[in-house]
């Protein structure tokens, strides 16, 4: 089956070479030029991916991508930003409202298919099924969920997998390249300061059931898990 990708993109020449090379990539590609569209489609066709543009008319790109993670339908879907911008403050915003990727314009297909691949890759591979638990909280790969001493957490994508690494590799520590090798795939473009978003991310989850000690920071090192 091939994975379906949404492009929210008002500009039409855009959104259309991004259709022509998510076609060319074998993807089905869904559009939209705008969040209310973007949504209408959501409702009849779940992505398996969406690539969402930062400059888009009335509803932004970053609070659109903060709209899709806080609704239970499409809080799993990872999110590429595209953006004109560069700047780095830019790519942390982009980043921490949702976001599991950004890519800058102009970007070359390549890239772009690359990380799409490499995000389906991150999201989509099989996962060992065995529920895993550790200092109160309990994991379930086969149900998608996370309790924090019975109460469920919700968590993003990627914070789900690395929580997941994490609490089966407990009491070491890793440092940002190895948990970018681990949980996001060596074939990704990511920077190492992502890390620490989505740590930032993961913590943030956890702290309504005060659990987000158990993600330490060691500092000149990296992170650890530790119910200690
Ligand atoms: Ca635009």
């Amino acid at each position: 089956m091939k994975a379906k990708i949404l492009i929210v993109e008002d500009e039409p020449a855009i959104q259309e070479l991004l259709a022509f090379n998510v076609m060319q990539a074998g993807f089905q590609p869904l559009r939209a030029e705008d969040a209310d569209s973007a949504w209408q489609q959501i409702r009849s066709n779940v992505p398996d991916l969406i690539l969402l543009d930062w400059m888009l008319p009335n509803t932004s790109g970053v609070v659109l991508a903060k709209q899709f993670r806080a609704d239970a339908h499409t809080r799993e879907i990872p999110i590429i930003m595209l953006t004109a911008r560069g700047d780095e403050r830019d790519k942390i915003l982009g980043l921490e409202s949702g976001a599991d990727d950004y890519i800058t314009k102009p970007f070359s297909p390549r890239e772009l298919m690359a990380r799409i691949r490499a995000v389906l890759r991150r999201h989509m591979p099989a996962m060992p099924e065995e529920t895993v638990a550790a200092g109160g909280l309990e994991l379930s790969p086969a149900a998608h969920r996370v309790t924090a001493k019975g109460s469920s957490v919700e968590l993003g994508p990627t914070e789900f997998r690395l929580l997941h690494f994490f609490m089966t590799h407990a009491e070491r520590v890793y440092n940002r390249a190895q948990l970018l090798d681990q949980v996001w795939g060596t074939q990704v473009f990511v920077e190492e300061r992502t890390v620490d978003v989505h740590i930032r991310r993961l913590r943030a989850a956890l702290e309504p059931s005060g659990m987000d000690g158990l993600i330490q920071t060691v500092r000149g090192s990296g992170y650890r898990f530790s119910t200690r």
